[in-house]
């Protein structure tokens, strides 16, 4: 591959220490960036041989540690694997290298006016491989589903070398859906090179709303009931006050900074059906106690109401230099018993807690700001996000929405599944990677074994696991 694609220099390799989740870091022992599907098989064979672990790394955006490298190994980054090849509008699909960003799958298909709908906030970073792989969500999953949704075929690589291909561009009900296995295994199972995605079209029409409430309580109460009056919305999108007063210093666009949530409601579709949806959703939002609220004029509106939403977590940044994002998920009708948990565990475990919420699908973002090198602050925080999540679980939630488990999450996976379902998920692993080669040491608790860790994360330490 020649040597400016491998890297072993600890300068270079500390670059790839850790992804978004900056609360663990393990640095890998080579660094590995392949052009080809056949290349990167070559390093997975020669890997494999030697039972040395590889990770599958995209832009490292990932919330939940899954690129990192735990115990050390090849870090294998598809960034170079970044090409759309090719858009059929006839068949209404993509194909795409993994490396490619999601953005850039929905530029391409924009002159046949289709698009890639799963679109997370990080879409002009991250990868089609990162999305596959932790089966990534957006603004508009409520209405249109995860990433899994939009994914017709893989081609990958398996943890002996071999490259197959699984799925494809015609709708098949016969065979076991082994792309829907992979997608959502972060790294685990296969590696993907290749993705055959689903595209839709763009929509006739798109209205945009932006709505002040007194209370997180009572935007959460409106977002409830506008689903329960039968509008599934494109997307239903929250920002508390600390967020919103964020984004205010960091972008200017004219918030109000007084209000206690901000919430943004799209509707898509047909314009005669959209002009009734308005209706319906202005008078759940009346019912609720709304401050005030604007329906984006034009593009240009819309895309500043967005701007509030897009650049909550980096605005974040503005408050303190560190954020750990959970991910919990509970039911939507929970959403402000959620709330006033989460202000109590961070009132009582003393840490700042700024929340952005995929309010319409009950995803909670709740961000914890801190500084790394204060470690009385870092034990509060790896705390409170513990708690947060079993708050989640005891609300009939789950532990992740969209960021994956990685190692953020991996102890608290029999908190959601029995015993019995992480030995069947153990089984699903060992069949595809019996030497467990393939990003070793996350998502199955059961696989892990404290002495098989090598090397200790910040996480171990604090929680004295091993
Ligand atoms: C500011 C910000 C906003 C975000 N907003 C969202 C959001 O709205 N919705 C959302 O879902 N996520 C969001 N995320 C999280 C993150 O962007 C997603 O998880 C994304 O899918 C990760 O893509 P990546 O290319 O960065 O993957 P990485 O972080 O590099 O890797 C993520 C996981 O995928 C595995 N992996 C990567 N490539 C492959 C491959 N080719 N084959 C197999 N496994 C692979 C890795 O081993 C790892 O386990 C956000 C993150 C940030 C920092």
């Amino acid at each position: 591959m020649g040597e400016k694609h491998v890297l072993s220099h600890p300068v270079d390799l500390s670059v790839y220490e850790c992804d978004a989740e900056t609360l663990d870091s393990s640095k890998p022992d080579l660094v590995v960036l392949p052009a080809t599907t056949e290349e990167l098989s070559e390093v997975v064979k020669l890997a494999h041989a030697s039972k040395i672990p590889v990770v599958a790394r995209g832009a490292g955006t990932g919330l939940s540690g899954g690129a990192t490298c735990v115990r050390g190994g090849i870090s294998l980054v598809l960034t170079r694997m970044n090409r759309v090849l090719f858009v059929s509008p006839e068949e209404s699909c993509a194909l795409v290298q993994v490396g490619a960003t999601n953005v850039s799958v929905s530029q391409a298909a924009s002159r046949y006016n289709l698009y890639f709908a799963p679109d997370p906030s990080s879409q002009t970073a991250s990868t089609v491989g990162g999305n596959v792989a932790e089966n990534a969500g957006g603004p508009h999953t409520l209405k249109y589903g995860m990433t899994t949704h939009h994914v017709l075929g893989l081609k990958v690589v398996l943890a002996d070398g071999q490259i197959v291909t699984v799925g494809g561009v015609s709708r098949t009900s016969n065979d076991l859906d082994l792309a829907g296995i992979i997608v959502g295994s972060e790294g685990t199972l296969a590696i993907a090179t290749e993705a055959v995605l689903k595209l839709i079209p763009k929509s006739d029409k798109t209205e945009t709303l932006l709505a002040y409430f007194p209370s997180v309580g009572q935007a959460g109460q409106a977002v409830s009931d506008i689903v329960a009056h039968g509008v599934i919305p494109a997307a239903m999108e929250m920002i508390d006050n600390l967020t919103l007063n964020a984004v205010e210093d960091n972008s200017s666009l004219g918030l109000d900074r007084n209000a206690a949530a901000l919430l943004i409601v799209e509707l898509d579709g047909q314009a005669s059906a959209i002009a009734a949806e308005r209706k319906l959703v202005e008078s759940c939002l009346v019912n609720n106690g709304i401050l005030s609220s604007i329906w984006a004029r034009d593009g240009e509106e819309r895309a500043t109401i967005w701007k509030a939403r897009k650049t909550a977590f980096g605005a974040l940044g503005r408050i303190a230099p560190h954020g750990y994002v959970l991910d919990g998920v509970i039911p939507r009708s929970k959403l402000a018993e959620a709330i006033d948990g989460i202000e109590e565990i961070g009132r009582r475990n003393k840490v700042t807690v700024a929340n952005v919420y995929h309010a319409g699908d009950g995803n909670l973002h709740p961000c914890m700001l801190y500084h790394r090198d204060d470690e009385q602050e870092v034990v509060r925080v790896m705390r409170a996000g513990k708690e947060i999540l079993l708050l989640c679980v005891k609300l009939g939630g789950t532990l992740s929405g969209e960021h994956g488990i990685g190692i953020e999450k991996m102890e608290e996976m029999p908190m959601v599944f029995s015993e019995d379902d992480l030995e069947l998920m153990g089984k699903v692993k060992q069949c595809f990677d019996p030497d467990l080669v393939l990003n070793p040491g996350k998502m199955f608790p059961h696989l892990k074994g404290c002495g098989e860790s090598g090397r200790t994360l910040l996480r171990h330490k604090i929680f004295s696991h091993c």
